[in-house]
């Protein structure tokens, strides 16, 4: 049984209640290790920690933050397998998966904020002849960091890279259900010797560590990844202290696909963006919009490719679907399944548990599934599953898909399949969502705001928008 530990002033250890929660390999439906369960006292030591660390870090020059950044993104890469192993028995995702994009990222999202605050500049604005203002942006102190299960050291890294870039110290939760990697990343912090309390890591559950960490008077700001739910949770305490807020959560996106598309390109991507990580991205493309007269075509050869798909053990090398995170999700995307059912869907393939055997008989597994006959405003369509689930619908015109489109309380990301350049443009600027992406998915830079409208977020990570986020801007204004 593996035992993870805390990281707080810079040293391993266990939680003070010396409780531990089980944490699951979701490929077998079993306990594979153990995680701090952490309490109010634990939030306070790394606070603590985190606010003795702060002056000299903040302290410290550019360059010599920068060079730390880049020592842990070239320890995250050299320990690729080690890492990629951990996420995928952790998480249930295919390990060649975990290998190509979660820890890249992890890695690339350390690499690219070392680099970034080097480049980060703020405004001066000149008043003519009668004086000049300039901006400086100061780091703002301890940063708190809450980060979800579906992309756990990716989104982890995501966070707490701009925040250290920017001069903060930081306490920062992973989610409960996925710790590992963020344990691991805890021992790479020791070793390339990253000053004690400025990054601290408390595990624990989210009503006890992440509500601890969203009302401490100390942490001035609170960067969150997850449920819409918890987000609100979690604006409804903050904002009467008046953090600095970031949230990003959950989404329903739609995949719209005009019959002028490039139709192999298309096909391959929307398998991608349908089931990739077993639909659980936030940017995954859950509602397909077809224009009718390609609608049978797709249909028939979506359910076909779906088909192929293998449904298998993470660590076996042919799986494209992995096991879902836990025996509640599992639960849950099921009981979307069901919900489908009752609304007058029907399941073209998929829609039941996969069942495999020997030592994955008990995992979490699930075929991968698409529903049509679906109206766009059922609660399938409406509500985010966040599993290997997608629902097809035939539109005729633009305004009608576009209704499609925004009907739903979420505004994360959508994707749009055209060649007709003029409509791409004028959709793009017309769905509701923070990203859009034509004749592509999840094609990242990492440079570009990062982020959602309506329920799915307030305010915007990735490039200077996380750098502008973790600094507070001050106005100088001089008189000649
Ligand atoms: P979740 O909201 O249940 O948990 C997210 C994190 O918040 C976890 O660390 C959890 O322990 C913590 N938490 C729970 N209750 C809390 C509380 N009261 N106060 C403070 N923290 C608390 O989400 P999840 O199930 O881990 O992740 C899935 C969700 O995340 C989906 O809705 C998905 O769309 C969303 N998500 C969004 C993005 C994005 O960039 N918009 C990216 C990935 C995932």
């Amino acid at each position: 049984m593996k035992i993870i530990s805390n990281y707080i002033d810079g040293k391993l250890q266990p939680a003070i209640s010396g409780q531990y929660l089980d944490v699951y390999d979701p490929s077998k439906g079993s306990v594979y290790a153990q995680a701090p369960d952490s309490g109010i006292q634990d939030v306070e030591d790394a606070t603590y920690a985190a606010q003795n660390a702060f002056e000299k870090w903040a302290a410290t020059s550019i360059d010599e933050r920068h060079k730390y950044l880049i020592k842990i993104a070239d320890l995250i890469e050299n320990k690729l397998n080690e890492l990629a192993m951990a996420e995928s028995i952790d998480n249930g995702k295919p390990l060649w998966l975990a290998k190509k994009v979660d820890i890249p990222r992890a890695s690339a999202n350390f690499r690219y904020f070392a680099n970034a605050i080097t480049q980060f500049s703020s405004e001066a604005h000149d008043m003519g002849g009668t004086g000049i203002n300039y901006t400086l942006r100061e780091p703002i102190g301890v940063a708190g960091c809450i980060s979800p299960w579906n992309l756990p050291l990716y989104l982890f890294t995501w966070k707490i890279a701009p925040a250290l870039a920017a001069g903060n110290t930081v306490v920062a939760k992973p989610s409960e259900v996925t710790p590992m990697t963020a344990y691991l990343l805890s021992e790479i912090c020791m070793e390339v010797g990253l000053p004690a309390g400025v990054l601290n890591i408390v595990h624990g559950l989210g009503h006890k560590v992440g509500a601890a960490i969203t009302e401490h008077k100390k942490i001035k700001a609170i960067s969150f990844t997850g449920s819409t739910r918890v987000g609100a949770e979690i604006a409804k305490t903050a904002a009467p202290m008046f953090k600095k807020i970031s949230l990003e959560m959950g989404g329903k996106n739609p995949n719209i696909i005009f019959a002028d598309c490039n139709y192999d390109k298309m096909l391959a991507t929307t398998l991608r963006s349908s089931f990739a990580n077993q639909g659980q991205i936030c940017l995954c493309g859950s509602r397909i919009f077809v224009e009718r007269t390609i609608y049978e075509r797709f249909k028939n050869d979506f359910i076909k490719k779906t088909k192929e798909l293998k449904v298998g053990p993470p660590l076996d090398a042919a799986t494209k679907v992995g096991a879902v995170v836990s025996k509640p999700h599992f639960e849950k995307i099921l009981s979307y399944i069901k919900l489908a059912k009752e609304e007058g869907g029907n399941i073209l393939c998929g829609g039941k548990k996969a069942a495999l055997n020997g030592g994955h008989k008990n995992g979490w597994y699930i075929y991968p599934t698409i529903i049509e006959n679906l109206k766009y405003d059922c609660r399938t369509n409406q509500e985010e599953i966040f599993g290997p689930v997608v629902t097809i619908m035939p539109f005729d015109t633009e305004e009608e898909v576009l209704k499609y489109a925004n009907s739903t309380q979420y505004g994360l990301s959508a994707t749009l399949w055209t060649e007709n350049l003029s409509r791409a443009h004028k959709l793009a600027k017309e769905i509701d969502a923070g990203i859009i992406w034509i004749n592509t998915w999840l094609m990242r830079d990492l440079r570009t705001p990062f982020g959602g409208v309506k329920n799915s977020g307030v305010g915007r990570e990735g490039g200077f928008e996380a750098l502008r986020f973790f600094t507070e801007p001050k106005n100088v204004c001089i008189a000649y």
